[in-house]
């Protein structure tokens, strides 16, 4: 079995090559995403698995973290399995190739983590993150990406591994149109309509996506939603605003974790604002989620709360504290990132 060793990732053509080499040389595949799986990370799964299942390949997509309801239409044929030690206790020795995607980092899959580090086949990972783990065989894809999707269709069009179908375009575009924030964030290029355009001369649905992702909440997610936005509160600086979901408030509510999802966004929607943070208190911990605007490193913050992301956004989750033992650090802290800007 051949190894790439490939320590600093860059998106040369030459990766696409040993990534298309690597999948024509093996039969059987393993996909995975990260805990709490974004349309991102679902599109990216379930477009792989359509390209691998055209070339006849044995492939499972095996996750942490349940499918949020939002997006299960996207696995209408229910693909995914969600991880059970049990069932699944001899997966990571039956498949010799690992592709994990829209992830870099072992700790991410959570209980697929030990699978992972000794798993004795070829770890593959697509993504667009920075600082990828040193335990890759090859890394695809690079910080410029807006979406592992976009890597995906990159990949595609370039090896002509397979031809692109209705099923793969439509689980592109929703990888695709969500990590843009539906085609407005920084990464959003020219590039990237430019191939939209393509997906939908597959005769997918911008509209229908659009409404099934976004526009079919619980009505709990809606009270949730005021609860959240009433526990807004600005820091002394007024450009940092910060938000609290409890587990209480769900309980209230009804929701869930994925109800969340999306939240933070409208702390940056305040005027002068430019971190919004959210504070959202899990059963044995907490998970904070930050975003900014402009060129406020907000992967750097999290960075320094043990977590990572993107420059405009970023998260982290913390085991046995509470949201009130770590708030004032945080905020603190996102200030000394606000003064860097400044300057
Ligand atoms: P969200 O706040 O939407 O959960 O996450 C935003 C981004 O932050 C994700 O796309 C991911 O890149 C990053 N992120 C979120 N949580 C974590 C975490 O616990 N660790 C790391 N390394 N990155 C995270
Ligand atoms: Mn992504």
């Amino acid at each position: 079995m051949t190894s790439f060793f490939i320590i600093k990732p860059r998106i040369l053509m030459n990766n696409f090559l040993q990534l298309k080499e690597i999948i024509l040389n093996h039969n059987s595949f393993i996909i995975s995403s990260h805990v709490n799986p974004d349309a991102d990370a679902i599109g990216s799964e379930l477009a792989f698995y359509y390209l691998l299942k055209k070339l006849n390949k044995n492939v499972r997509i095996i996750n942490h973290s349940k499918t949020p309801y939002n997006l299960e239409f996207l696995d209408s044929e229910n693909i995914i399995e969600r991880y059970d030690e049990e069932t699944h206790s001899n997966i990571f020795n039956e498949a010799e190739v690992f592709l994990l995607l829209d992830l870099n980092q072992a700790y991410r899959i959570v209980k697929m983590e030990n699978g992972l580090r000794n798993f004795k086949g070829i770890k593959i990972c697509i993504d667009h993150h920075q600082d990828p783990e040193n335990i890759f065989d090859l890394i695809v894809g690079n910080t410029d990406y807006a979406a592992t999707g976009e890597i995906i269709y990159d990949f595609i069009k370039q090896t002509n591994i397979v031809e692109l179908d209705k099923n793969i375009s439509l689980q592109l575009y929703a990888a695709i149109m969500t990590d843009t924030g539906s085609f407005r964030f920084e990464r959003t290029s020219s590039k990237i309509h430019l191939l939209i355009a393509e997906l939908l001369e597959y005769g997918i649905n911008p509209k229908d996506i659009y409404d099934k992702i976004y526009d079919q909440f619980m009505f709990g997610r809606i009270k949730l939603l005021g609860r959240a936005l009433s526990s807004i509160q600005l820091d002394e600086t007024n450009k940092i605003a910060y938000m609290i979901v409890t587990q209480k408030m769900l309980e209230e509510t009804n929701t869930c974790e994925d109800d969340v999802d999306g939240f933070v966004g409208y702390c940056l929607s305040i005027q002068n604002v430019t971190i919004g943070i959210l504070f959202y208190e899990l059963k044995d911990g907490l998970k904070i989620s930050f975003r900014s605007k402009g060129n406020i490193p907000v992967n750097l913050l999290a960075k320094d709360f043990g977590g990572g992301g993107h420059i405009n956004a970023s998260g982290t989750r913390l085991f046995n504290i509470s949201i009130d033992e770590i708030l004032d650090k945080v905020i603190l802290k996102a200030q000394q990132y606000l003064r860097m800007e400044l300057k």
